[in-house]
């Protein structure tokens, strides 16, 4: 299991709950977070009107999580994934417990302290940033149509335009996803991303099939923004060519179970 450890993340196997950790991140003691890589947990919490018994399983996967993290679960928000490009400032979590954005939202942003942003994903990217000058933090989940809707810029220009922050000060970490080894599409959605995207070396035809390096995509729109190469920290991690160990849709097919990433802002005393 040690490649799930390398020059930019750690990995804590715990006996409760295993999950990695990126380095930079971990410079900042204002800052906890974690993505899961954990087979044995599931942390599908479905939406707000859907409740059902996979709902308590994974409210009790993330008590279990945010104990071991050191973090209140009682400040927890999660966004309602529907694979858009909505991005939603949290001021405040209103449920005592766990709160779900009645929306549809793919990215949560705050500059509060003691809120846990959550994003769930089962190959999809997640990203997790920080802009350590104004802290403020953010947790954005990017599937692939999240990326052709270029919710990462998106994030990035309302941390700008709300909370100041310069994008060469943040900080992006890209957790483990799908990569191009595996992001195998058909011609109709090869074609939509040829229509927005055409950097170099982001596509390659085998056969019939096209595979897309979303993970590259994105890098590249975020340099163009502005942010500096050495704030792009990626875990290079493939869900897929590690789905032994970390839950993926297309590995694991009907039975998938999702995995989370969490970040909090903590007042130290
Ligand atoms: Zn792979």
């Amino acid at each position: 299991m040690e490649f799930l450890a390398n020059e930019n993340i750690v990995y804590t196997k715990d006996k409760d709950i295993s999950y990695i950790q990126f380095k930079k991140l971990l410079e900042y003691p204002e800052l906890i977070h974690a993505f899961t890589v954990d087979k044995r947990f599931n942390f599908k919490t479905a939406s707000n009107n859907e409740k059902d018994k996979n709902y308590d399983i994974a409210i009790n996967n993330y008590k279990l999580l945010c104990r071991n993290l050191n973090l209140n679960f009682n400040n927890s928000i999660r966004s309602d994934l529907g694979h858009t490009d909505k991005v939603k400032i949290v001021d405040e979590v209103k449920a005592e417990n766990f709160d779900i954005t009645e929306d549809k939202y793919d990215g949560l942003i705050t500059n509060k302290s003691n809120i846990n942003l959550i994003t769930t994903s089962a190959d999809c990217i997640i990203f997790l940033i920080y802009d350590s000058i104004n802290k403020v933090i953010a947790n954005v989940h990017s599937g692939w149509r999240g990326t052709l809707q270029r919710i990462i810029i998106k994030t990035l220009i309302k941390m700008h335009n709300k909370f100041n922050s310069n994008y060469e000060d943040i900080i992006i970490c890209i957790c483990p996803s799908i990569r191009k080894c595996h992001f195998e599409v058909d011609y109709d959605v090869f074609e939509m991303f040829y229509k927005e995207f055409k950097y170099d070396n982001i596509y390659e035809k085998k056969g019939n099939k096209w595979y897309i390096d979303t993970i590259l995509i994105n890098k590249l729109m975020l340099l163009e923004l502005g942010v500096k190469e050495e704030n792009i920290i990626d875990s290079n991690i493939c869900t897929v060519c590690s789905g032994k160990y970390i839950n993926s849709y297309r590995k694991d097919k009907d039975n998938f179970k999702l995995n989370t990433s969490i970040i909090s802002l903590v007042e130290r005393r």
